[in-house]
């Protein structure tokens, strides 16, 4: 069997301008931004069709045999720019359209997709979906229907009807606030991206859904420099809104918070190694179990038998003070949908209870393999992939502990503050093996945090650290991120504060002797 690794971004650049021309067509650049970005404030021209041209679709994709077919619609309207050594450096503006056609038959799928949204288009990608489908028995597909959700998304100003002068004067605040908060700041980048994705969802169970969600991701990052040494610090801000999104999260505290973090770790020491107590600060850190407990926990992964908890459902697996939760309903978080990009309801998913695991994560296909629950967790990175099981929002849930007290009792171990996304985590989820880098981390001491350390890696096996959750805060919190599993999908990470105990850590001090 081949293993497959997965890893998780806390939106690192590289992968963030490719998002930002995914599939779209770069318009503008410096130095003529500005002129370039204003012509471009109308809203994404509409996917609709008369809903008999996707019945035909919808029966021609099972024309030859199949359980399920299925025409997905989307169109993606994109920009961002980048602020880099006090310019702006770049500015991308993006058009993406197409649609996908899939058709499952037992546990094969069928998929093409095209980029030219004419139904004689859609047609042939139902003909060429088919084919995976040829002898098996036919379903006979109902007529689709229009149908109304409540939506988790809420905007009050449209990214559409924002001036291209509003973010770049966000994306100057933050830039100005970074550089001010301490002279041993050298320089700040200000990556901003927004989107307006429409879908278009119809299948042969008779569903038609049609939504709108805007976007927007905010990175920045400040480079520190004194002491000999450097430190990039990074923090990001992400929600389903409008731009409204920036009265609640401050351009400037996130610049702060960035800049506060690279100052602080000039003065790192080499991290220690060994196996000790690590208390994980509220926030991103989830990540650590959206990544060693999560993916393992997808209904693909289950029912091709792989990893450490097929057969585990209704066991106990961890401690009892360990729930772990996906729930992509959480109003307008980064991982929130309406419904998934296969129309099923978003929903609180509890995974682990208290410790005892009590379900799995799944897409339809999965959930056909497994005779379970659609639980709302299939997703796709764009009309160009068909969705697989992914997480939304995933988070440890929050305990009744006092997150100064969970300090206060530990006598000695790593503070973990902020753990690194970029290329620093990774898992195989056939054994649970997990590795990360933390970015930001302290020596705990006495009950207190210390001094900051640098280099400290957590290695370990994820069994073994959600049975070794002996604290959880009452303070859970979030972190926007980017998961990858073959496509890229939006995710938030959440925790409140959390200590494990004796967990491998591998340190500088160790690595160099
Ligand atoms: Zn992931």
């Amino acid at each position: 069997m081949t293993n497959k690794f997965f890893s998780v971004d806390d939106i690192p650049r590289r992968r963030f301008l490719e998002l930002g021309i995914k599939g779209g067509i770069a318009l503008a650049a410096a130095p003529s931004l500005m002129s370039c970005l204003k012509r471009t404030g109308e809203a994404p021209p509409s996917a609709k069709f008369p809903l008999a041209d996707l019945n035909k679709v919808i029966q021609r994709a099972l024309s030859k045999g199949g359980e399920f077919g299925e025409v997905y619609l989307e169109n993606r309207v994109s920009r961002s720019v980048l602020l880099e050594e006090g310019k702006f450096k770049s500015a991308v503006y993006g058009i993406s359209r197409g649609a996908g056609v899939r058709v499952i038959s037992g546990d094969k799928t069928g998929y093409a997709y095209t980029d030219d949204l004419s139904v004689e288009s859609l047609l042939r990608a139902a003909d060429v979906a088919s084919y995976v489908a040829r002898g098996s028995k036919a379903v006979a597909p109902v007529d689709i229907k229009e149908e109304k959700r409540p939506s988790f998304v809420a905007v009050k100003v449209p990214l559409q009807t924002v001036a291209d002068e509003k973010r770049l004067e966000i994306m100057k605040r933050a830039h100005d606030a970074a550089l001010a908060h301490d002279p041993k700041v050298k320089m700040a980048s200000i990556d901003y991206y927004d989107e307006v994705r429409g879908r278009v969802l119809a299948n042969s169970e008779g569903l038609y859904l049609e939504d709108e969600l805007p976007l927007i991701f905010f990175i920045v990052q400040a480079l520190a420099v004194g002491n000999d040494t450097s430190h990039m610090g990074r923090e990001r801000l992400s929600r389903h809104a409008g731009i409204e999104m920036f009265d609640d999260l401050k351009p400037e505290d996130a610049a702060r918070t960035c800049a506060r973090e690279a100052v602080t770790m000039l003065e790192a020491k080499d991290a220690p190694a060994g196996k000790m107590d690590v208390v994980m600060q509220n926030g991103w850190g989830g990540v650590l179990v959206h990544e060693a407990v999560g993916h393992p926990l997808e209904g693909d992964n289950i029912s091709r038998e792989t990893g450490v908890f097929v057969g585990k459902l209704g066991k106990p697996v961890a401690t009892p003070k360990f729930t772990m939760v996906d729930d992509g309903t959480l109003p307008c978080y980064r991982g929130t949908t309406d419904y998934d990009d296969e129309g099923t309801q978003m929903k609180r998913n509890v995974l682990i209870q208290e410790g005892t695991l009590v379900k799995y994560m799944t897409d339809i296909l999965s959930a056909k393999q497994l005779k379970m629950e659609r639980t709302g967790n299939g997703r796709r990175e764009s009309f160009r992939y068909m969705p697989i099981v992914r997480m939304t929002n995933t988070f440890i849930e929050k305990g009744t502990d006092k997150p100064g007290d969970i300090l206060a009792s530990t006598p000695s171990g790593i503070y973990v503050q902020s753990l690194s996304g970029l290329s620093g985590g990774s898992v195989n989820p056939t054994d649970g093996v997990f590795n990360f880098t933390c970015r930001e981390a302290y020596l705990i001491e006495n009950g207190q945090k210390t001094v900051p350390v640098k280099g400290a890696t957590l290695i370990g096996n994820c069994l073994d650290v959600i049975k070794g959750v002996d604290a959880v805060g009452d303070d859970l919190d979030f972190g926007p991120g980017i998961c990858g599993k073959g496509q890229a999908a939006e995710v938030t990470a959440g925790q409140p504060t959390v200590r494990i105990r004796g967990i491998n850590v591998g340190g500088s001090r160790a690595r160099r002797s």
